[in-house]
């Protein structure tokens, strides 16, 4: 069995090293340079009901890659407002770590790969096509997992939002991300609030060296910095437009919000530099990512995917989907499962054998459940899913499903019928 994946974001590895799990050959296609997408400059781990998920994970058998995230993070069990127990990953060096992880476990990993289309037979990919560089590449396998992820191409930062602000994807460089199932003919669904088309990131990353030295101390110490803005500039500054809803809390519209994640991540979408050069301690502060982090962000949340609760594309035969391409899913814990749960199916379909739907009686698999549901309604697509907040972890507490204690989560794991599934 062959197996192609489409996009190395942490669903598309976490797809990879599942198929691997199954026994199957499989191809990681990325456009750019490196692995991880989004991830490369996120890095919050474990928040909230992100514990009990990647606790979940661990005990059904596809935990590797939590545990080498734990391994890698600058701080753990930290709290910021609204957020306990958080782990942060060092941004900086966790793509080398996955990257030869992954390949030890043999998955064959093609960078600067960008897929721009199909090839079909009776509802059924046969091939992918791109470009490798100058050369032309062409693909086949048994099943397909789109995990190009929902951010870019620019087109749609420049129509949604403020223009490329330059960020992590680099889209001017190795070509926009191109949906694998739109170009399989699948009608897409669109995230929206109001009048707001996608959402803007939420987040986005300082030098730590470009800040004062006592704000550079405390990250590195404490892993949190709060530092509050001064009424005039907060007047001064619109900060209204937020992918992650799990931070709309008064404390991040009052205060600068920094994690240390190698960069200081700065918990909003952009902050004017003028504006943030007046508040004491940023006087020479400098934006790592986006580079023009003091107009915009990347706009995400543009072509997801219908699919059923095995993470398979609705209408197609052999192409499944993961990460925020299967629904308004924030966040790498949300990609890790997703992804996980695509790669095991597709190497089940490649085998001939029956798809696994995650029960609902935990909470990896209540939450692709009930975002399916949701983004069948209008008001649904007005939202985003994480276990880390908003919606989705009410849901998670009201239904009994958050818990901190791993050994509870083992014996709901195991009461599910869940122990090792993925192994
Ligand atoms: C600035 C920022 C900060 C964030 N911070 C956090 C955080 O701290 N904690 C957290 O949990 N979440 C965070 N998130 C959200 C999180 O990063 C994402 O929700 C999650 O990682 C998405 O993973 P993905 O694999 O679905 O997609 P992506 O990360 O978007 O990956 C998709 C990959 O597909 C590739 N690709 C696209 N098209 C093609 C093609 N045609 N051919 C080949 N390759 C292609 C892209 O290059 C990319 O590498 C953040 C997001 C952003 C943008």
């Amino acid at each position: 069995m062959k197996i192609i994946v489409i996009g190395g974001g942490w669903a598309g590895c976490a797809a990879g090293l599942a198929v691997r799990k199954q026994g199957g050959q499989v191809l990681l296609l990325e456009r750019a340079d490196m692995l991880l997408g989004t991830g490369l400059v996120g890095g919050i781990m474990r928040n909230n009901g992100r514990f009990t998920a990647a606790e979940e994970m661990i005990a059904m058998g596809g935990g590797e890659i939590f545990e080498l995230i734990d391994q890698n993070c600058l701080h753990r069990d930290i709290e910021f407002p609204g957020h306990p127990h958080a782990s942060l990953y060092n941004v900086a060096t966790m793509e080398p770590v996955i990257k030869r992880y992954l390949l030890a476990k043999g998955v064959e990993i093609h960078l600067k790969t960008r897929i721009d289309d199909v090839e079909m037979k009776d509802g059924e990919i046969r091939a992918v096509t791109g470009k490798k560089g100058e050369e032309k590449v062409r693909f086949t396998g048994d099943a397909f997992i789109d995990t190009t992820g929902t951010a870019g191409p620019p087109g749609q930062c420049a129509k949604y939002g403020n223009g490329c602000a330059m960020c992590i994807l680099r889209c001017p460089t190795f070509g926009g991300r191109v949906s694998i199932a739109a170009k399989c003919g699948v009608t897409e669904m669109i995230g929206k609030k109001g009048t707001q088309i996608g959402a803007m990131s939420g987040s986005c990353k300082l030098l730590k060296e470009s800040l004062s030295p006592e704000i550079g101390a405390t990250l590195n110490r404490k892993g949190v910095a709060v530092i509050p803005i001064p009424g005039h500039i907060q007047n001064e500054v619109e900060l209204s437009i937020k992918a992650c809803q799990q931070y709309a809390l008064p404390e991040y519209h009052d205060n600068l919000v920094l994690l240390n994640t190698g960069h200081a991540k700065l918990m909003v979408p952009f902050f004017p530099l003028e504006a943030l050069r007046k508040i004491p301690g940023f006087e020479n502060a400098r934006y790592e990512d986006p580079y023009a982090g003091g107009l915009g962000n990347s706009i995400r949340y543009i072509g997801m995917s219908p699919r059923d609760d095995y993470l398979k594309v609705r209408g197609m035969e052999n192409l499944f989907c993961a990460g925020e391409k299967a629904g308004l899913l924030v966040g790498h814990t949300e990609a890790l499962v997703t992804g996980t749960l695509a790669g095991h199916n597709a190497a089940r379909f490649a085998k001939k054998e029956k798809l696994l739907a995650l029960p609902q009686t935990v909470a990896a698999g209540d939450a692709i459940a009930f975002v399916r549901t949701q983004m069948e309604t209008e008001e649904g697509l007005g939202y985003k899913y994480t276990f880390s907040g908003s919606i989705y972890f009410e849901r998670m507490k009201q239904k009994g499903l958050y818990s901190t204690d791993p050994t509870a989560i083992r014996e709901s794991v195991a009461k599910a019928g869940m122990t090792g599934i993925f192994s």
